[in-house]
C-alpha cells in the first residue's frame, strides 16, 4: 500500500507544520482531522512530503473532513505568501480566513449550498447620467481585464460608488462575481443599500457581527457560485467567490485595513496579492490616497483615474482656520463658532462636528494635589464617561468607578478636564434644547443595527447636529450637512509620528468631505491654536494631491516609507528587564548587517497595557526582499533562545504608527 506524507498546519501559534501520514491521496487546501495531543482536531493539509526517508512511527490522519477543498489554489498560495510576508504563524494564518465554525472538528462540513440566486439590474436605479469624468473613467475601467491595480482617486462626493456599481455590473453580466471591502462595519448599510437598490438578488455581507452561523453560509453560497456579490470588512477579503471578476476596496488609504491585533496584516495588500494571483483587475477608490498607492502610481505600477469634481460640478468645500488661541472654549467649542452653528440651524440645516476623542473628558483630576485617574494596568489616564458613571480605561477597557475623594489627599475637590464627544453631546444639547444631537461613536454604535438608526435618525430630521469621532468621518453621505466643525486636530497637526500629516491630512479631507453634498454652500471650519501652520496652509486648500506630493519629496529625502521599508519588532512582559534584554541580544546579533538601519530598544506609547510593559525595535532597509530575508534568519534565531520564553514578541511589517 502506498503511504503518503503531509505536512498539517494546527491552528496555533507555531511557526511550523506537522508531518502526518495516510494512505490517501490528499489535496492541498483541505482540512483533515488529525490526533493532537490527547485530541482529534482540524488541520489543513499544506504540503504533501515526497521524501520518504520519514520516522515510520508518524501519526495517521484520522480523516478527510469535507469533500471540497477549504482553500483554492490562489487563496491558498495567498496565505502562503501571507504567513512569509508577515512572518506570522502558518496555521494561525489559515485558520483566521475559514469561518469559525469549520475550525473546530465538529459536524459541520464544506457542503454544496442548493441555493439559487438571480441578479438583476434595476433599471429605475440607474436612470442618472453620468458626469463626464465619471463616464471616460468608466470606459477605461472597463477594458480593463486582468490583474493592474487602479486607484480611483475622486473627492468626497465625485460618484465613485456609482463607478462600483456599474463595474459590478459589466462583471455579473459576463457571470463573475465581485468583491467589495470597506474598511469600518459602519459603512457596510449605506454601501449595502445603493447595491440593494441597483441589484434584486442577494447581496453577501460578511463581517465579524454577525452570527457564526450567518458567516458560514455566506462562505458556502460564495464558494459554490451562489452568491456573486460580497460586501465586508477586511476579514472576507479571501472570501472563495467562484468565477472571482474584480475586486473593489473603497477608502483604500484607511488605517482600519490594517489589523493590529494578532495577525498583523494590511487587508490592503493582501487583496492586491489575492487579485494578482488570481490576474483579475482590483480598484482601488479613495479621495484621499495612501503615500504607498500614490508612490506605485508614480512608478506606473498602477494606473490612476481622476474625479476632481463632484458630481453637481463644484469642487468639495475648503478648510477655514479658526484661531481660538484667544477664545474661551464651552465644552472645546469657541462661542465664534457656536454662532456659526447656529446660523446654520436656523437654516434648517445639519451640522457635523468632528472631536477625535470619544467619553465626556479624558482627565479625571484632584485640584488639591494634582492626582490623576490612572488605570491599574495600563499606563494611561482614565476617561471620563458621564452616561455610565464611570472611569474607563481605553487601552483595556477596564471600567472603575468614579472617587468621590482624592486617594492621595482625601480632598473633595475633584474635577474633570478636557473634552470628549459626550461633553460636546451635552453642551450642544443644552444649547439648542429642540434640536436633535445624534452622536456616532464606538460607544454608540456598539449594538447591533445602531447605525441604522443613527442614520434613520439623521434622514428624518431637519435640523441636526452629528457629533462623532473618526467614525464619522470616514464614507459617509449625509445629504442635509452643510457646517462641518473640527474640534480639536492641533495634537495631530504638530505630533512628530512618521506620516502624521498624510494622516492628518487625510483625516481633514475627509471630514470635509461631509459637507455640502447635495448644497455648494457648505462650510468647514477648523478651530486651532496654529492658524499658521504650513501643513495646515497646505491641507486646507482640500487639495490632497498637493499635501502628498510634499509629502512623498520629503520621505524620498529622508528615506521614509514607501522609499524604504519598515518592520517594528514589539515585545512585551511582565518583566521591564526581561524585554530590554531580549531586544538588546536581538540588536547585538543584527550589528554585523550591512544593509538595514536598527532603531531602539524604544519604549513604546503607552508603555504599560495591561500589566506588561512594551518596548520596541525599529528594522528599516531599502529592500522589501532583504528585509524579509534578515527576519527570516532573526525568526529562526530567536525561536530557540531561552530568552525568548519570558517575552511575548512579534513583527509589526508596515507599520502605521511608530509608538
Ligand atoms: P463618493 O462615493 O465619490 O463620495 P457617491 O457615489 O456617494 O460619491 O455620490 C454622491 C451622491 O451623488 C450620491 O447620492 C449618488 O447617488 C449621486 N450621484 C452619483 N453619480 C451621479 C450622477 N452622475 N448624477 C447625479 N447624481 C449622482
Ligand atoms: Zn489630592
Ligand atoms: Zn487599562
Amino acid at each position: 500500500m502506498k503511504i503518503f506524507y503531509y505536512d498539517i498546519a494546527i491552528n496555533l501559534p507555531l511557526r511550523q507544520c506537522f508531518t502526518y501520514k495516510s494512505n490517501i491521496d490528499i489535496k492541498n487546501g483541505m482540512r483533515v482531522v488529525v490526533p493532537f495531543g490527547k485530541k482529534n482536531i482540524i488541520g489543513i493539509v499544506i504540503k504533501k512530503q515526497i521524501n520518504l526517508n520519514i520516522d515510520k512511527d508518524l501519526k495517521e490522519i484520522k480523516s478527510v473532513a469535507d469533500e471540497y477543498t477549504c482553500f483554492d489554489k490562489s487563496i491558498f498560495k495567498t496565505i502562503l505568501w501571507a504567513s512569509d510576508y508577515y512572518h506570522h504563524p502558518i496555521g494561525e494564518v489559515f485558520f483566521s480566513f475559514i469561518p469559525t465554525m469549520l475550525r473546530k472538528n465538529n459536524n459541520k462540513t464544506i457542503s454544496k449550498s442548493d441555493t439559487n440566486i438571480e441578479y438583476k439590474i434595476n433599471k429605475d436605479d440607474k436612470n442618472l447620467k453620468l458626469t463626464p469624468e465619471q463616464k471616460n473613467n468608466l470606459q477605461n475601467l472597463n477594458k480593463i481585464k486582468s490583474f493592474s491595480p487602479s486607484l480611483i482617486y475622486g473627492v468626497t462626493g465625485s460618484g465613485k460608488t456609482e463607478i462600483y456599481l456599474q463595474l459590478a455590473e459589466k462583471f455579473l453580466k459576463k457571470n463573475k462575481s465581485v468583491l467589495i471591502l470597506v474598511p469600518e462595519i459602519n459603512l457596510i448599510p449605506q454601501l449595502v443599500n445603493r447595491f440593494k437598490n441597483r441589484f434584486s438578488g442577494e447581496i453577501g455581507v460578511y463581517h465579524s457581527r454577525k452570527t457564526s452561523n450567518k458567516r458560514l453560509d455566506i462562505w458556502l453560497k460564495s464558494k459554490f457560485g451562489k452568491l456573486k456579490i460580497v460586501i465586508g470588512t477586511r476579514s472576507s477579503i479571501l472570501m472563495p467567490l467562484k468565477d472571482l471578476g474584480a475586486i473593489i476596496i473603497d477608502e483604500e488609504h484607511d488605517q482600519s485595513y490594517k489589523q493590529t491585533e494578532g495577525f498583523k496584516f494590511s487587508g490592503r495588500d493582501l487583496a492586491i496579492k489575492r487579485a494578482q494571483l488570481e490576474n483579475i483587475p482590483i480598484f482601488l477608490g479613495s479621495a484621499t490616497p495612501s503615500l504607498q498607492t500614490l508612490k506605485l502610481v508614480k512608478d506606473g505600477k498602477y494606473k490612476k483615474f481622476d474625479l476632481l469634481r463632484r458630481v453637481d460640478g463644484k469642487k468639495p468645500p475648503k478648510l477655514i482656520p479658526l484661531d481660538i488661541s484667544d477664545s474661551s472654549l464651552l465644552g472645546g467649542i469657541a462661542s465664534q463658532t457656536m454662532s456659526i452653528i447656529e446660523d446654520t440651524i436656523n437654516k434648517d440645516e445639519q451640522v457635523l462636528v468632528f472631536i477625535n476623542r470619544r467619553g465626556f473628558a479624558p482627565i479625571y483630576e484632584c485640584d488639591g494635589c494634582g492626582w490623576v485617574a490612572k488605570c491599574s494596568s495600563c499606563e494611561t489616564n482614565l476617561v471620563f464617561h458621564k452616561s455610565k458613571n464611570r472611569l474607563i480605561c481605553h487601552k483595556c477597557e477596564s471600567v472603575y468607578g468614579v472617587n468621590e475623594f482624592c486617594p492621595d489627599c482625601q480632598s473633595d475637590e475633584l474635577n474633570i478636564f478636557g473634552t470628549g464627544t459626550e461633553r460636546v453631546e451635552e453642551v450642544l444639547q443644552n444649547t439648542f434644547k429642540h434640536i436633535p444631537i445624534i452622536r456616532m461613536d464606538y460607544d454608540s454604535t456598539r449594538l447591533k443595527g445602531s447605525i441604522e438608526s443613527i442614520y434613520e435618525k439623521v434622514n428624518s430630521s431637519q435640523a441636526a447636529i452629528l457629533v462623532g469621532t473618526q467614525m464619522l468621518s470616514k464614507g459617509h453621505h449625509f445629504s442635509k450637512v452643510t457646517l462641518c466643525v473640527i474640534l480639536n486636530a492641533d495634537g495631530a497637526l504638530i505630533s512628530p509620528e512618521i506620516n502624521a500629516v498624510e494622516k492628518i491630512a487625510q483625516q481633514l479631507i475627509q471630514v470635509s468631505g461631509r459637507a455640502g453634498r447635495s448644497n455648494n454652500l457648505a462650510k468647514v471650519i477648523l478651530q486651532t491654536r496654529y492658524p499658521d501652520d504650513i501643513n495646515l496652509n497646505k491641507i486646507k486648500t482640500g487639495d490632497y494631491q498637493l499635501v502628498a506630493e510634499q509629502c512623498l519629496s520629503n520621505n524620498k529625502i529622508l528615506n521614509l516609507p514607501p522609499y524604504s521599508f519598515i518592520s517594528i519588532l514589539r515585545v512585551t512582559s511582565p518583566n521591564p528587564n526581561s524585554s530590554i534584554k531580549f531586544l538588546d541580544k536581538i540588536v547585538n546579533l543584527l550589528s554585523n548587517k550591512k544593509s538595514i538601519v536598527v532603531l531602539g530598544p524604544l519604549p513604546s506609547i503607552p508603555f504599560k497595557i495591561k500589566g506588561n510593559v512594551r518596548n520596541h525595535l525599529v528594522i528599516k532597509s531599502n529592500s522589501r526582499t532583504y528585509l524579509n530575508r534578515v527576519l527570516n534568519f532573526l525568526t529562526e534565531k530567536i525561536e530557540n533562545w531561552p530568552e525568548t520564553k519570558k517575552v511575548k514578541w512579534a513583527y509589526d511589517i508596515d507599520p502605521h504608527d511608530m509608538s
